[in-house]
């Protein structure tokens, strides 16, 4: 009922030739593949080269961040409205990188999750706690927290085409993953937070990606399990043979 979705996060890496590079070698891979949506997110500056290579393929092109608004004064900022004008069809929100480091809190992801469904974005909205937090038991609180203040004011009739990434911070570029039980235990909470905020339907249909040093070689047992529902891959990802592996390992 809900198709795994396997989305890369290419961070600040890869210029419009290294990406179209890279669909070339990466397309062929995955063409025969159906049972998972492919998403590939490259930076700003090479989501044109990324769909004009992606063209006719089974593999969406989607932005890591964007601004909430349609348009304004606000100098480095990209809006909805141009991203879906460039083509693009996904959105990453709320990545801890950019909680980290550009000031995203669980009020502006709002806005943003908001605004890619208003807009016809399939919007990624990513959750997760840091090591200090696990540590102190507060991993409950904390999914249930951000999940509940991203959702805060959206009607569920217009909900289905949220996606949410579980990605401990902890996990994410460090080499250490989430063991499956982990994963299981925080996508239960934050499916039970969903249900919670908008309604037990929407929640057993949203897909929840784990994501957090996702490999080829522990894709299977992390991408899909009962409540696992696909994977958010940043490192492996941006080698294509490495990311493809992980796509067709990824099918139940
Ligand atoms: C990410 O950046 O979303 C991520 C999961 O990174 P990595 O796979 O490198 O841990």
């Amino acid at each position: 009922m809900r198709k795994p979705l396997i989305a890369a996060n290419w961070k600040m890496f890869k210029t419009p030739a290294e990406a179209t590079a890279f669909l070339t070698t990466f397309l062929p891979l995955v063409s025969q593949q159906s049972h998972a949506e492919v998403v590939l997110c490259p930076a700003m500056t090479s989501l044109a080269a990324s769909i004009a290579a992606a063209a006719g393929s089974n593999v969406h092109i989607g932005a890591q961040t964007m601004h909430w608004l349609d348009s304004g004064a606000y100098t480095g900022e990209t809006s909805p409205t141009m991203l879906k004008a460039i083509g693009a069809t996904h959105v990453l929100i709320g990545h801890s990188e950019r909680r980290q480091y550009f000031n995203e809190t669980d009020t502006t992801v709002n806005l943003k999750l908001k605004a890619a469904l208003a807009h016809g974005l399939i919007p990624i909205v990513c959750v997760g706690e840091h090591l200090e937090e696990r540590e102190a038991d507060l991993t409950a609180k904390v999914l249930e927290l951000q999940t509940a203040v991203a959702l805060e004011g959206i009607d569920a009739a217009t909900a289905a085409p949220i996606v949410f990434a579980y990605e401990p911070v902890w996990a994410i570029g460090t080499g250490r993953t989430a063991t499956p039980q982990i994963a299981e235990q925080a996508h239960k909470l934050i499916r039970n937070q969903i249900a919670s905020s908008l309604t037990p339907a929407i929640a057993a249909s949203t897909r929840i990606l784990y994501g957090g040093s996702v490999k080829p070689d522990n894709a299977a047992t992390l991408c899909c399990l009962e409540d696992i529902d696909g994977a958010l891959v940043g490192g492996a990802s941006l080698d294509p043979t490495s990311f493809a592996q992980i796509v067709l390992n990824s099918a139940a």
